[in-house]
């Protein structure tokens, strides 16, 4: 049913090649997470509920999973005792498996987490004083290469069904305690001030963690689609950040069909450090990009897009290319914010951080140019989780133990 392809990537710029069935369950039950409203009512008609049933039945069960976060349809009360072994011999309730939790001393947390059928990613979150932002994955690694982010090396990539992506977001409610409690039918004024959705940790989401969003379109939207809607998680789209390095053909359909604030991974303002650094960019280059975001639908003066540049010592990092940086966002009239992101080092890579003295005088000159460029303070270093360090423990394993896995999955393929 998904596009969930395994597959090793020498080195291309292009999205996960092939589709492959998900594997089906062992016990052949369907999992609920991640589907669309009217495809829950669907196979509840399929599996024998007649139609005013099967959609009483789906609004129901919808309200459960994503509004009151339960994992268990025992607990779905205003469904009949009678009713909720039907549901259990059929379907089941999903979440991503936790391998690892990890704590860091600035309070950020990573959690390495595992498909179904045995792949490895992260999730992030990172509290803040006004805010809770949760750093959520689109694919198992990225195709895509950048030679600065050790996301970028792991060899084998594959797409994340809808059901893993928005399981992050429902993971991350249920470790945090952010369901609301209380009866849900009948409120009483004690529950009811139990069942509002103020006062969360977890306030924000952005798709900033492993994988290129844009080239898991589909799944992200879906994902998405359920997020946003206001009878399950209900976060508004302005709360929700999609970052990519520039799949330009796919841009406008997220601003049209998502509709979340743009972040575009820029990183260079020069064709021959880009085409380098973001190999993305031979693909799809500088105007191109830039002119995609111009016409970025929903982009405003209160809506701005986000152009994160990744200062790398000796790269990218001169008054020269400040000075071009702002040019460009003004060319091409952009309602633009720079994040500077200090470059986090991994074993092996070729970079090295710019100086502090040196992101200091980038951003000065961004922000007298009329630009905000605030400098993001890396966050959960000690344990891996900052900007681009993700990769799973279990691609830091030997390349002989990577080569024979990646041959096991190409092998697996129809
Ligand atoms: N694939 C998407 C989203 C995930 S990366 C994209 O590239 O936009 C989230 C951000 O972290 C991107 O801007 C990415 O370029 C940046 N990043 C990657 N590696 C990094 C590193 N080692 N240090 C700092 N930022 C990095
Ligand atoms: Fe992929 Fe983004 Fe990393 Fe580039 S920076 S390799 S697009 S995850």
């Amino acid at each position: 049913m998904f596009n969930t392809t395994l597959m090793t990537i020498p080195g291309q710029v292009d999205p996960v090649p092939v589709a492959r069935d998900i594997t089906p369950r062992s016990d052949g039950r369907i999992d609920l997470i991640g589907l669309p409203r009217p495809r829950i009512r669907e196979l509840f008609a399929e599996a024998g509920l007649d139609d005013r049933q099967a959609k009483l039945r789906a609004k129901q069960v919808f309200h459960w999973l994503y509004h009151r976060g339960v994992t268990d349809f025992e607990a779905m009360t205003d469904i009949s005792k009678t009713m909720r072994p039907w549901l259990k011999e059929r379907f089941v309730i999903g979440r991503p498996n936790v391998v690892e939790a990890q704590h860091s001393t600035d309070g950020t947390r990573k959690w390495l987490l595992q498909t179904d059928d045995g792949h490895d990613f992260e999730m992030v979150f990172i509290p803040d004083a006004d805010r809770g932002t949760l750093c959520i994955s689109s694919q198992v690694g990225c195709t895509l290469n950048c030679t600065f982010c050790h996301t970028g090396t792991m060899r084998l990539v594959r797409n994340l069904t809808p059901g893993e992506i928005v399981g992050q977001v429902m993971l991350a409610r249920d470790t945090l305690g952010e369901w609301p409690k209380g009866r849900m039918n009948d409120l009483g004024e004690e529950d009811a001030s139990h069942y509002t959705a103020d006062g969360r940790l977890l306030t924000n989401i952005v798709l900033m963690g492993m994988g290129e969003p844009l080239y898991n379109f589909d799944h992200v939207r879906d994902a998405m689609n359920l997020v946003m809607d206001g009878d399950g998680l209900a976060l508004s789209k302005r709360r929700i950040t999609l970052s990519t390095s520039g799949v330009v053909p796919a841009m406008e359909r997220c601003g049209q069909e998502i509709g979340v604030n743009l972040a575009v991974s820029l990183h260079a303002v020069t064709k021959d450090v880009r085409d380098e650094i973001v190999p993305l960019n031979r693909k799809y280059g500088l105007e191109e990009l830039l002119q995609a975001c111009a016409d970025y639908p929903g982009a405003s003066n209160a809506r701005r897009i986000t152009f994160e540049y990744v200062m790398l010592k000796d790269k990218n990092d001169s008054d020269e290319d400040a000075r071009e940086l702002v040019r460009l966002l003004k060319q091409y009239g952009l309602p633009a914010k720079v994040n500077l992101i200090p470059f986090n080092p991994w074993p092996g890579a070729q970079y090295e951080c710019s100086t502090p003295e040196r992101i200091k005088a980038f951003s000065d000159i961004v922000f007298e140019g009329g630009i905000s460029a605030p400098v993001r303070t890396p966050r959960g270093r000690d344990i891996d989780a900052a900007c681009g360090q993700l990769k799973t423990a279990a691609q830091k394993k030997s390349r002989a133990e990577r080569d024979r896995e990646a041959a096991e999955a190409a092998s697996a393929q129809p």
